[in-house]
């Protein structure tokens, strides 16, 4: 870690970007990518815990790409699958062995996975699970929570702005688009409810069931603050949904193969009806999986319920996702993973602490988040009001021009391939910006 530069020239990116913006809108191939600091940021290679921008600079990454490089960057044993397989063909419009074999892993960890598609990504992958619970339920709507992010589809961009004044109240909640241009109408597909309240989604579903296909959770809040779910609350929602006949339709896309091979279903022991996978399943290669107990998948099995896609299961991406399947299998990965942590967590608390900094760490461990706060804990969407927005983005910036690489909205995600002194590294530079902010 010697080699970190501790003031960072960004001058190739900045030329890049520009050259950049004349192609590609925005400059970037992805909405988020907008927010690095100081701009978007042109990266050149990645190993291991370390990724390389073109200006040379080196990070210590906790973004682990938005989340999928659980095995750390270029894992040989990840490429090796890959270059094996793709080295037999690429697609075949027809199916291929290794796909049953991920099949039968996925099925042997997922308690609900009895069975599965694979797509490309999260946001399809969640289309297809709304789709299996409006064909099967007969009814239109589904329930989702506010601050959830299920993918960036019409459908689903609601709910992630917090603008207290045009939110509504809390049992009588406004949805709000994130984006122009979603078609008109769609508002009539779902309801959006405050999370961690069992007793408003009781009140909810009680006075709507008849028209509500399912309801849709990440099982913890892993994209605002990453917060846990209050005791009861999963166990009542599955309790709600085996009522009313509703899916429940757990959004894996982040927990996923993060909190266990077997997911935050196995975690939390609550299974779902239908579930997606995405991010950690294949080190950066675009695949996810949508899977389900049988009753439901049953559905698209007997093609009632279409899911297609040309580039599905492609050679390259099942291969991926075999390989580091099996570096996850390595014995106490994940073990090690929450232990870790949990050392950057309690580091992270111990340093703001001494230098008598508001900095709130909250999370599982494999993911967390940190942002400044005067409360003790938050407990939702809502709760989230209460973090120091430029406070929080002055200390990104700062753990940034330091080597170290978090999300820009304060979540971090640990790796197979952290060490104990990646993570005592990222404490003491935590230390130092928490010190140059005071
Ligand atoms: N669901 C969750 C919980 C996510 O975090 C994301 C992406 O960040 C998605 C769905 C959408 O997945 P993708 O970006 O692969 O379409």
């Amino acid at each position: 870690m010697q080699d970190i530069k501790m003031q960072l020239d960004h001058s190739k990116s900045a030329v890049l970007l520009e050259r950049s913006k004349k192609v590609l809108a925005g400059g970037v191939s992805s909405e988020f990518r907008k927010f690095n600091h100081p701009h978007a940021l042109f990266y050149d290679h990645a190993e291991g815990v370390y990724t390389y921008d073109v200006d040379g600079n080196k990070y210590l990454d906790f973004t682990l790409s938005q989340g999928p490089m659980i095995v750390g960057h270029s894992h040989p044993h990840v490429l090796k699958r890959v270059q094996e397989y793709s080295e037999k063909g690429q697609l075949f419009a027809g199916q291929h062995i290794l796909e049953i074999e991920l099949a039968e892993k996925l099925n042997k960890y997922i308690p609900s996975a009895d069975l599965m598609r694979f797509c490309l990504d999260g946001s399809t992958a969640i289309q297809t699970a709304l789709r299996v619970a409006r064909a099967k339920t007969g009814r239109n709507k589904f329930i989702r929570f506010e601050g959830h992010y299920h993918g960036w589809l019409d459908n689903v961009s609601w709910g992630l702005t917090l603008d207290e004044e045009k939110m509504g109240t809390r049992e009588n909640p406004n949805s709000l688009p994130w984006t122009s241009g979603i078609a008109n109408n769609i508002e009539q597909e779902f309801i959006v409810l405050p999370w961690n309240d069992l007793e408003l989604v009781a009140k909810i579903m009680n006075e709507n069931y008849k028209d509500i296909a399912a309801i849709i959770t990440e099982p913890i809040m892993c994209n605002s603050g990453c917060i846990l779910p209050e005791e009861g609350f999963l166990k009542g929602l599955r309790e709600i949904c085996t009522k009313y006949n509703s899916a429940l339709i757990f959004d894996e896309v982040i927990t996923g193969f993060r909190t266990g091979l077997g997911g935050a279903q196995k975690y939390f022991n609550i299974t779902p009806d239908l579930s997606v996978f995405a991010k950690a399943l294949a080190s950066g290669y675009p695949i996810s999986a949508i899977v389900g107990k049988k009753e439901w998948m049953q559905l698209i099995a007997e093609g009632k319920v279409i899911h297609a896609g040309t580039m599905n299961s492609a050679c390259a991406l099942i291969a991926a996702a075999l390989g580091t399947i099996e570096v996850l299998e390595e014995d106490g990965t994940h073990k090690r993973i929450f232990a870790l942590g949990h050392r950057l967590m309690n580091g992270l608390r111990k340093v703001a602490k001494e230098t008598g900094q508001n900095l709130l760490v909250q999370g599982l461990g494999p993911m967390f988040h940190s942002g400044f706060a005067n409360v003790d804990s938050i407990k939702d969407f809502r709760g989230i009001i209460a973090y120091e927005q430029p406070k929080s983005k002055m200390f990104i910036q700062g753990m940034q021009q330091r080597g170290v690489r978090i999300i820009g909205r304060g979540l971090w995600y640990i790796s197979a391939v952290h060490e104990e002194e990646h993570i005592d590294f990222a404490i003491a530079m935590a230390k130092e910006t928490l010190l140059e902010l005071k």
